[in-house]
Protein backbone atom coordinates (compact mmCIF):
# COMPACT_ATOMS: atom_id res chain seq x y z
CA UNK A 1 0.00 0.00 0.00
CA UNK A 2 1.08 3.79 -0.32
CA UNK A 3 2.13 5.06 2.41
CA UNK A 4 2.61 8.69 1.06
CA UNK A 5 -1.05 9.76 1.12
CA UNK A 6 -2.92 10.86 4.24
CA UNK A 7 -6.23 10.53 5.80
CA UNK A 8 -7.17 13.45 8.06
CA UNK A 9 -10.07 12.24 10.43
CA UNK A 10 -11.71 13.08 13.96
CA UNK A 11 -14.73 11.72 15.85
CA UNK A 12 -14.65 15.25 16.20
CA UNK A 13 -16.25 15.81 12.94
CA UNK A 14 -19.51 14.02 14.35
CA UNK A 15 -19.59 17.74 16.18
CA UNK A 16 -20.76 19.53 13.19
CA UNK A 17 -24.62 18.94 13.36
CA UNK A 18 -27.59 21.35 12.78
CA UNK A 19 -30.17 18.61 14.34
CA UNK A 20 -31.03 14.94 14.06
CA UNK A 21 -33.74 15.94 10.88
CA UNK A 22 -31.13 18.12 9.15
CA UNK A 23 -29.82 16.71 5.22
CA UNK A 24 -26.26 17.11 5.93
CA UNK A 25 -24.96 14.51 8.23
CA UNK A 26 -21.03 13.79 9.08
CA UNK A 27 -21.92 10.46 10.15
CA UNK A 28 -21.27 9.35 6.17
CA UNK A 29 -17.56 10.54 7.01
CA UNK A 30 -17.44 7.67 9.87
CA UNK A 31 -19.15 5.42 7.60
CA UNK A 32 -16.62 6.19 4.89
CA UNK A 33 -13.60 5.78 7.36
CA UNK A 34 -15.19 2.57 8.69
CA UNK A 35 -15.73 1.13 5.50
CA UNK A 36 -11.97 1.26 4.54
CA UNK A 37 -10.86 0.29 7.74
CA UNK A 38 -12.53 -2.96 7.51
CA UNK A 39 -11.24 -3.45 4.59
CA UNK A 40 -7.72 -3.11 5.58
CA UNK A 41 -7.34 -0.41 3.13
CA UNK A 42 -6.53 1.90 5.67
CA UNK A 43 -3.09 1.87 8.01
CA UNK A 44 -2.84 3.47 11.35
CA UNK A 45 0.09 5.21 10.78
CA UNK A 46 -2.10 7.18 7.27
CA UNK A 47 -4.59 8.61 9.61
CA UNK A 48 -3.88 11.76 10.86
CA UNK A 49 -5.40 13.80 13.37
CA UNK A 50 -6.61 17.01 12.33
CA UNK A 51 -5.62 20.78 13.99
CA UNK A 52 -8.62 23.35 14.74
CA UNK A 53 -7.56 26.54 12.51
CA UNK A 54 -6.86 29.39 14.60
CA UNK A 55 -8.72 32.66 13.93
CA UNK A 56 -6.27 34.45 11.78
CA UNK A 57 -6.16 31.78 9.28
CA UNK A 58 -10.01 31.92 9.87
CA UNK A 59 -9.29 35.60 8.42
CA UNK A 60 -7.47 35.06 5.52
CA UNK A 61 -11.49 34.70 4.09
CA UNK A 62 -13.59 35.23 6.87
CA UNK A 63 -14.33 38.97 8.53
CA UNK A 64 -13.64 39.01 11.97
CA UNK A 65 -17.02 40.21 12.40
CA UNK A 66 -18.44 37.32 11.65
CA UNK A 67 -16.38 35.00 13.35
CA UNK A 68 -17.36 36.71 16.47
CA UNK A 69 -20.68 36.25 15.43
CA UNK A 70 -20.07 32.36 14.91
CA UNK A 71 -18.76 31.88 18.06
CA UNK A 72 -21.60 33.93 19.83
CA UNK A 73 -24.41 31.69 18.40
CA UNK A 74 -22.60 29.17 19.30
CA UNK A 75 -22.79 29.82 23.03
CA UNK A 76 -26.36 31.47 22.55
CA UNK A 77 -25.41 34.71 23.04
CA UNK A 78 -26.48 36.22 19.64
CA UNK A 79 -29.72 37.48 19.33
CA UNK A 80 -32.14 35.83 16.44
CA UNK A 81 -32.06 39.62 14.56
CA UNK A 82 -28.17 40.06 14.33
CA UNK A 83 -27.62 36.05 13.73
CA UNK A 84 -29.94 36.24 10.64
CA UNK A 85 -28.07 38.98 8.77
CA UNK A 86 -24.72 36.18 8.88
CA UNK A 87 -27.09 33.90 7.32
CA UNK A 88 -26.96 32.10 11.10
CA UNK A 89 -30.01 30.47 12.07
CA UNK A 90 -31.94 30.33 8.94
CA UNK A 91 -33.86 26.85 7.96
CA UNK A 92 -30.47 25.59 6.11
CA UNK A 93 -28.02 26.95 8.66
CA UNK A 94 -29.02 26.39 11.85
CA UNK A 95 -27.47 27.68 14.99
CA UNK A 96 -26.06 24.56 17.01
CA UNK A 97 -24.30 24.92 20.00
CA UNK A 98 -20.52 25.22 19.77
CA UNK A 99 -20.67 25.91 15.76
CA UNK A 100 -17.43 28.11 15.64
CA UNK A 101 -15.13 25.09 17.53
CA UNK A 102 -17.14 22.60 14.99
CA UNK A 103 -16.53 24.22 12.01
CA UNK A 104 -12.85 25.50 12.97
CA UNK A 105 -12.10 22.18 12.60
CA UNK A 106 -12.93 21.23 9.56
CA UNK A 107 -11.18 24.39 8.28
CA UNK A 108 -8.51 22.84 10.59
CA UNK A 109 -8.50 19.42 8.95
CA UNK A 110 -8.28 20.66 5.51
CA UNK A 111 -5.28 22.79 6.35
CA UNK A 112 -3.81 19.77 8.14
CA UNK A 113 -4.11 18.21 4.59
CA UNK A 114 -2.66 20.88 2.55
CA UNK A 115 0.68 20.81 5.02
CA UNK A 116 1.19 17.43 4.63
CA UNK A 117 0.73 17.65 0.62
CA UNK A 118 3.23 20.90 0.79
CA UNK A 119 5.87 19.81 3.54
CA UNK A 120 6.60 16.68 1.01
CA UNK A 121 5.43 14.64 4.04
CA UNK A 122 2.46 13.27 1.52
CA UNK A 123 1.63 13.52 -2.36
CA UNK A 124 -2.07 13.18 -2.02
CA UNK A 125 -4.30 14.11 1.04
CA UNK A 126 -7.85 13.26 1.96
CA UNK A 127 -9.82 15.84 4.25
CA UNK A 128 -13.62 14.41 4.02
CA UNK A 129 -14.82 16.71 6.81
CA UNK A 130 -14.39 19.42 4.59
CA UNK A 131 -15.74 20.89 1.22
CA UNK A 132 -18.13 23.47 2.90
CA UNK A 133 -17.71 25.61 -0.80
CA UNK A 134 -21.07 27.48 -0.25
CA UNK A 135 -19.70 29.89 2.89
CA UNK A 136 -19.05 33.75 2.29
CA UNK A 137 -16.50 36.12 3.62
CA UNK A 138 -19.44 37.26 6.35
CA UNK A 139 -22.31 34.81 5.84
CA UNK A 140 -22.79 31.26 6.25
CA UNK A 141 -25.00 29.66 3.43
CA UNK A 142 -25.75 26.39 2.22
CA UNK A 143 -25.45 24.38 5.57
CA UNK A 144 -22.06 25.61 5.48
CA UNK A 145 -20.14 27.83 8.31
CA UNK A 146 -16.89 28.84 6.87
CA UNK A 147 -15.37 27.80 3.98
CA UNK A 148 -12.38 25.15 4.24
CA UNK A 149 -11.37 25.11 0.95
CA UNK A 150 -11.50 29.18 0.42
CA UNK A 151 -9.23 29.69 3.24
CA UNK A 152 -7.23 26.89 2.25
CA UNK A 153 -6.21 28.18 -1.10
CA UNK A 154 -5.58 31.50 0.39
CA UNK A 155 -3.37 29.93 3.05
CA UNK A 156 -1.35 27.72 0.38
CA UNK A 157 -0.67 31.08 -1.85
CA UNK A 158 0.39 33.51 1.26
CA UNK A 159 2.78 30.83 2.81
CA UNK A 160 3.97 29.17 -0.61
CA UNK A 161 3.22 31.39 -3.11
CA UNK A 162 1.32 29.05 -5.31
CA UNK A 163 -1.12 28.91 -8.25
CA UNK A 164 -3.89 26.62 -7.57
CA UNK A 165 -6.73 24.47 -10.21
CA UNK A 166 -10.31 24.11 -7.48
CA UNK A 167 -12.16 21.77 -9.04
CA UNK A 168 -15.85 21.41 -7.94
CA UNK A 169 -17.68 18.73 -8.69
CA UNK A 170 -20.23 18.81 -6.42
CA UNK A 171 -24.06 18.99 -7.51
CA UNK A 172 -24.56 22.35 -6.47
CA UNK A 173 -22.15 25.62 -7.62
CA UNK A 174 -19.29 26.00 -5.78
CA UNK A 175 -20.11 29.89 -5.55
CA UNK A 176 -18.02 30.48 -2.18
CA UNK A 177 -15.09 29.49 -3.35
CA UNK A 178 -15.56 31.14 -6.78
CA UNK A 179 -16.56 34.82 -5.57
CA UNK A 180 -13.52 34.38 -3.15
CA UNK A 181 -11.13 34.57 -6.13
CA UNK A 182 -12.67 35.89 -8.59
CA UNK A 183 -10.47 38.77 -9.59
CA UNK A 184 -7.61 36.31 -8.90
CA UNK A 185 -5.27 35.24 -12.18
CA UNK A 186 -3.79 32.71 -9.63
CA UNK A 187 -6.71 31.05 -8.40
CA UNK A 188 -8.69 28.80 -11.06
CA UNK A 189 -12.14 27.23 -10.71
CA UNK A 190 -14.04 25.01 -12.37
CA UNK A 191 -16.68 23.77 -10.96
CA UNK A 192 -19.58 21.43 -12.62
CA UNK A 193 -23.20 21.16 -11.42
CA UNK A 194 -26.44 20.54 -12.23
CA UNK A 195 -27.93 24.32 -13.57
CA UNK A 196 -28.63 26.39 -11.14
CA UNK A 197 -32.56 27.09 -12.65
CA UNK A 198 -34.05 24.87 -10.50
CA UNK A 199 -31.23 24.20 -7.69
CA UNK A 200 -29.25 26.15 -5.41
CA UNK A 201 -27.72 28.44 -5.13
CA UNK A 202 -28.71 29.34 -8.64
CA UNK A 203 -25.66 30.70 -9.89
CA UNK A 204 -22.70 28.85 -11.86
CA UNK A 205 -23.45 29.79 -15.40
CA UNK A 206 -20.95 29.69 -18.06
CA UNK A 207 -20.98 33.37 -18.41
CA UNK A 208 -19.64 33.65 -14.91
CA UNK A 209 -15.62 33.74 -16.11
CA UNK A 210 -13.97 36.26 -13.42
CA UNK A 211 -13.76 39.58 -13.39
CA UNK A 212 -10.21 42.43 -13.86
CA UNK A 213 -7.31 40.91 -13.70
CA UNK A 214 -8.76 37.53 -12.82
CA UNK A 215 -11.18 37.23 -16.04
CA UNK A 216 -10.91 34.12 -17.49
CA UNK A 217 -10.09 32.05 -14.43
CA UNK A 218 -13.51 31.16 -13.55
CA UNK A 219 -14.75 28.50 -15.37
CA UNK A 220 -18.74 26.31 -15.14
CA UNK A 221 -20.43 23.82 -16.64
CA UNK A 222 -24.26 23.94 -15.43
CA UNK A 223 -25.56 20.64 -17.14
CA UNK A 224 -28.93 19.85 -17.38
CA UNK A 225 -31.34 17.75 -14.71
CA UNK A 226 -31.35 14.00 -15.13
CA UNK A 227 -27.41 14.43 -16.55
CA UNK A 228 -25.95 10.51 -16.37
CA UNK A 229 -23.01 9.19 -16.34
CA UNK A 230 -21.71 8.82 -19.94
CA UNK A 231 -22.48 12.85 -20.70
CA UNK A 232 -21.27 14.21 -16.97
CA UNK A 233 -17.97 12.09 -17.44
CA UNK A 234 -17.22 13.80 -20.68
CA UNK A 235 -18.37 16.80 -19.99
CA UNK A 236 -15.61 16.99 -16.15
CA UNK A 237 -13.17 14.53 -18.31
CA UNK A 238 -12.76 17.28 -21.50
CA UNK A 239 -13.00 20.52 -19.53
CA UNK A 240 -10.91 19.61 -16.31
CA UNK A 241 -7.35 18.53 -18.73
CA UNK A 242 -7.68 21.54 -21.06
CA UNK A 243 -8.40 23.59 -18.28
CA UNK A 244 -5.17 21.83 -16.33
CA UNK A 245 -3.46 22.52 -19.98
CA UNK A 246 -4.25 26.09 -19.68
CA UNK A 247 -3.72 26.38 -16.61
CA UNK A 248 -0.64 24.51 -15.51
CA UNK A 249 -1.31 24.60 -11.88
CA UNK A 250 1.12 23.90 -8.71
CA UNK A 251 -1.36 22.13 -7.26
CA UNK A 252 -4.84 20.57 -7.42
CA UNK A 253 -7.55 20.57 -4.82
CA UNK A 254 -10.83 19.10 -5.31
CA UNK A 255 -14.12 19.29 -3.94
CA UNK A 256 -15.46 16.15 -4.03
CA UNK A 257 -19.52 16.75 -3.56
CA UNK A 258 -20.99 13.12 -3.55
CA UNK A 259 -24.52 14.55 -4.47
CA UNK A 260 -24.58 14.29 -8.23
CA UNK A 261 -26.26 10.67 -7.67
CA UNK A 262 -29.36 9.41 -8.89
CA UNK A 263 -30.17 8.31 -5.28
CA UNK A 264 -29.08 11.84 -3.63
CA UNK A 265 -32.87 13.78 -2.11
CA UNK A 266 -31.27 17.28 -2.77
CA UNK A 267 -30.50 17.23 -6.58
CA UNK A 268 -31.98 15.82 -10.21
CA UNK A 269 -28.90 14.33 -11.38
CA UNK A 270 -28.77 10.61 -12.60
CA UNK A 271 -24.81 9.55 -12.16
CA UNK A 272 -24.24 6.32 -10.63
CA UNK A 273 -21.09 4.77 -9.02
CA UNK A 274 -19.33 4.73 -12.59
CA UNK A 275 -19.31 8.68 -12.47
CA UNK A 276 -17.83 8.54 -8.69
CA UNK A 277 -15.08 6.20 -9.62
CA UNK A 278 -13.55 8.21 -12.52
CA UNK A 279 -13.70 11.42 -10.98
CA UNK A 280 -10.96 10.76 -8.81
CA UNK A 281 -9.10 9.02 -11.26
CA UNK A 282 -8.79 11.91 -13.57
CA UNK A 283 -7.82 14.17 -11.00
CA UNK A 284 -5.26 12.15 -9.91
CA UNK A 285 -3.39 11.40 -13.58
CA UNK A 286 -3.76 15.48 -13.64
CA UNK A 287 -1.89 16.28 -10.30
CA UNK A 288 0.66 13.50 -11.84
CA UNK A 289 0.80 15.00 -14.97
CA UNK A 290 1.10 18.99 -13.84
CA UNK A 291 1.57 18.82 -9.93
CA UNK A 292 3.94 16.38 -9.11
CA UNK A 293 1.25 14.48 -7.38
CA UNK A 294 0.14 17.32 -5.39
CA UNK A 295 -3.08 16.88 -5.10
CA UNK A 296 -5.87 17.50 -2.06
CA UNK A 297 -9.10 16.59 -2.06
CA UNK A 298 -12.12 17.57 0.04
CA UNK A 299 -15.20 16.20 1.09
CA UNK A 300 -18.90 18.65 0.14
CA UNK A 301 -22.21 17.92 -0.44
CA UNK A 302 -23.66 14.04 -0.17
CA UNK A 303 -26.97 13.46 1.23
CA UNK A 304 -27.44 9.94 0.96
CA UNK A 305 -25.30 8.89 3.29
CA UNK A 306 -25.87 5.34 3.55
CA UNK A 307 -25.61 4.00 -0.15
CA UNK A 308 -24.05 6.96 -1.75
CA UNK A 309 -21.45 8.93 -0.09
CA UNK A 310 -19.01 6.12 1.57
CA UNK A 311 -18.49 4.20 -1.67
CA UNK A 312 -18.22 7.44 -3.38
CA UNK A 313 -15.79 8.74 -1.19
CA UNK A 314 -13.79 5.50 -0.51
CA UNK A 315 -12.89 5.51 -4.12
CA UNK A 316 -11.19 8.44 -3.81
CA UNK A 317 -8.63 7.05 -0.99
CA UNK A 318 -8.22 4.20 -2.67
CA UNK A 319 -7.78 5.85 -6.39
CA UNK A 320 -5.14 7.56 -4.22
CA UNK A 321 -3.54 4.89 -2.79
CA UNK A 322 -3.73 2.81 -6.14
CA UNK A 323 -6.38 0.45 -4.93
CA UNK A 324 -9.41 1.45 -7.15
CA UNK A 325 -9.05 -1.54 -8.87
CA UNK A 326 -12.19 -2.72 -6.19
CA UNK A 327 -14.70 -4.17 -7.32
CA UNK A 328 -17.62 -7.37 -6.35
CA UNK A 329 -19.18 -7.45 -3.01
CA UNK A 330 -18.84 -4.46 0.21
CA UNK A 331 -16.91 -6.12 3.00
CA UNK A 332 -19.49 -8.02 4.95
CA UNK A 333 -18.42 -6.54 8.07
CA UNK A 334 -19.27 -3.08 7.29
CA UNK A 335 -22.95 -4.02 5.78
CA UNK A 336 -23.66 -6.58 8.42
CA UNK A 337 -22.02 -3.56 11.17
CA UNK A 338 -24.33 -0.60 9.71
CA UNK A 339 -27.52 -2.54 7.78
CA UNK A 340 -29.61 -2.42 11.53
CA UNK A 341 -29.01 1.79 11.64
CA UNK A 342 -29.84 2.57 7.82
CA UNK A 343 -33.42 3.24 7.03
CA UNK A 344 -32.98 1.86 3.09
CA UNK A 345 -30.94 -1.35 2.22
CA UNK A 346 -27.80 -0.86 1.67
CA UNK A 347 -25.94 -1.61 -1.84
CA UNK A 348 -24.62 -5.03 -1.45
CA UNK A 349 -21.39 -4.18 -4.13
CA UNK A 350 -19.14 -1.31 -5.35
CA UNK A 351 -20.73 -1.01 -8.62
CA UNK A 352 -24.32 0.38 -9.12
CA UNK A 353 -26.54 -2.00 -11.18
CA UNK A 354 -27.16 -0.99 -14.82
CA UNK A 355 -30.88 -1.61 -14.01
CA UNK A 356 -30.52 1.23 -11.50
CA UNK A 357 -33.22 3.55 -12.19
CA UNK A 358 -35.58 3.34 -15.45
CA UNK A 359 -34.42 4.80 -19.07
CA UNK A 360 -34.49 8.98 -19.30
CA UNK A 361 -36.51 9.70 -22.20
CA UNK A 362 -35.00 12.84 -23.10
CA UNK A 363 -31.28 11.16 -22.88
CA UNK A 364 -30.42 12.39 -26.16
CA UNK A 365 -31.53 15.89 -26.14
CA UNK A 366 -29.57 16.53 -22.36
CA UNK A 367 -26.90 15.01 -23.96
CA UNK A 368 -27.00 17.40 -26.96
CA UNK A 369 -27.09 20.69 -24.53
CA UNK A 370 -24.52 19.32 -22.53
CA UNK A 371 -21.88 18.98 -25.47
CA UNK A 372 -23.04 22.65 -26.15
CA UNK A 373 -22.50 24.04 -22.65
CA UNK A 374 -18.93 22.41 -22.71
CA UNK A 375 -18.00 23.97 -25.93
CA UNK A 376 -19.16 27.22 -24.86
CA UNK A 377 -17.29 26.96 -21.66
CA UNK A 378 -14.10 25.97 -23.13
CA UNK A 379 -13.97 28.44 -26.04
CA UNK A 380 -12.02 31.06 -24.79
CA UNK A 381 -9.16 28.74 -24.25
CA UNK A 382 -10.05 26.41 -27.12
CA UNK A 383 -9.67 29.60 -29.66
CA UNK A 384 -6.59 31.01 -27.69
CA UNK A 385 -4.97 27.23 -28.64
CA UNK A 386 -6.42 27.46 -32.02
CA UNK A 387 -5.16 31.39 -32.09
CA UNK A 388 -1.49 29.67 -31.21
CA UNK A 389 -1.49 27.08 -33.74
CA UNK A 390 -2.24 29.54 -36.65
CA UNK A 391 0.57 31.55 -35.69
CA UNK A 392 3.03 29.13 -35.65
ZN1 LIG B 1 -24.02 19.93 -3.10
Amino acid sequence: MKKDCVFIYSDDFQLYKFHNAHPFNQLRVKLTYDLLREMKALDDEQVIFPRMATDEELELIHDRAYIEAVKAAGQGRLSEDVALNYGLGTEDTPIFPNMHEASALLVGATLTAVDYVLSGKAKHALSLGGGLHHGFRGKASGFCIYNDSAVAIKYMQERYGLRILYVDTDAHHGDGVQWAFYDDPNVCTFSIHETGRYLFPGTGNITERGQGKGYGFSFNIPVDAFTEDDSWLKAYTQAFREIAAFFKPDIILTQNGADAHYYDPLTHLSVTMKTYREIPKIAHEIAHQYCDGRWVAVGGGGYDIWRVVPRAWALIWLEMTEQSNISGSLPKAWLDKWQPLSPVPLPPEWDDPETLYPPIPRKAEITEKNAQTVEKALYPIRSQRQNIKQSL
